[in-house]
């Protein structure tokens, strides 16, 4: 067999696409980015038809090329939560404004064995808007962000995903500095607000990309 870890991947993708299934989420798992991004863009988009779509913080998005196929997209309005030359108050507003967008696209921190989605927020605008608001979420999320268990996943977020996000964001905060959480009380903290979302709330809502390649952190 050429590449068993691929087809390790393979089979336990599968297995959690099934358990997300169980719980109402809608799921598919790509081979690759490539295939990720076409799933979003030719497959869930096109029958959805969004009039309006907005973006959640998320490093997998952009590493997808799914973002900068959208910022393309003609007959679509984007909310474009992702656009630096904006002021800090404009960016506020578009997140606000991003909660009411006919589809909603972003990563998560974890996936649990089991079918659930675990995030961690600053602000608690990416949580709020996977939650309650958009009509359709699409989540989209590389293997090495899927957990056997609830510890796992809140284990992980807090010792690779927030820390590397710190020092993503360039924030003045000790884990950007040694790379481990040290349950700051810096006004930079990037660790706010969690969410489990146990099942999809209607059914069929919030629709899960399992990629079998690592992205994101
Ligand atoms: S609580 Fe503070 S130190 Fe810990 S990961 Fe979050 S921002 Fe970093």
């Amino acid at each position: 067999m050429n590449d068993p870890l691929r087809k390790y991947w393979e089979i336990r993708l599968n297995r959690v696409k099934e358990n997300l299934e169980k719980n109402n989420f809608e799921a598919y798992v790509a081979e690759s980015a490539e295939q990720a991004k076409s799933i979003v863009v030719d497959k869930i988009i096109l029958s959805l038809k969004p009039s309006t779509i907005s973006f959640g913080g998320s490093v997998t998005v952009v590493q997808t090329g799914i973002y900068d196929a959208l910022k393309r997209a003609e007959n679509i309005e984007i909310i474009d939560t992702y656009d630096m030359s904006l002021s800090p108050k404009e960016r506020i507003n578009q997140r606000k404004r991003a909660l009411l967008a006919d589809l909603f696209i972003t990563g998560t921190n974890a996936v649990v064995e089991n079918g659930m989605l675990v995030n961690l927020d600053g602000m608690g605008n990416r949580i709020a808007a996977i939650t309650f608001g958009p009509r359709h979420v699409i989540i989209v999320v590389g293997r090495n962000k899927v957990v056997f268990d609830l510890e796992e996943a809140l284990q992980r977020v807090k010792e690779i995903a927030a820390p590397a996000n710190a020092i993503r964001l360039n924030r003045k905060t000790p884990c950007a500095k040694t790379g481990q959480c040290e349950d700051c009380s810096s006004p930079e903290r990037i660790c706010n607000v969690w969410s489990i979302v146990e099942k999809s709330a209607p059914k069929g809502r919030i629709k899960v990309i399992l990629v079998n390649d690592d992205l994101g952190f």
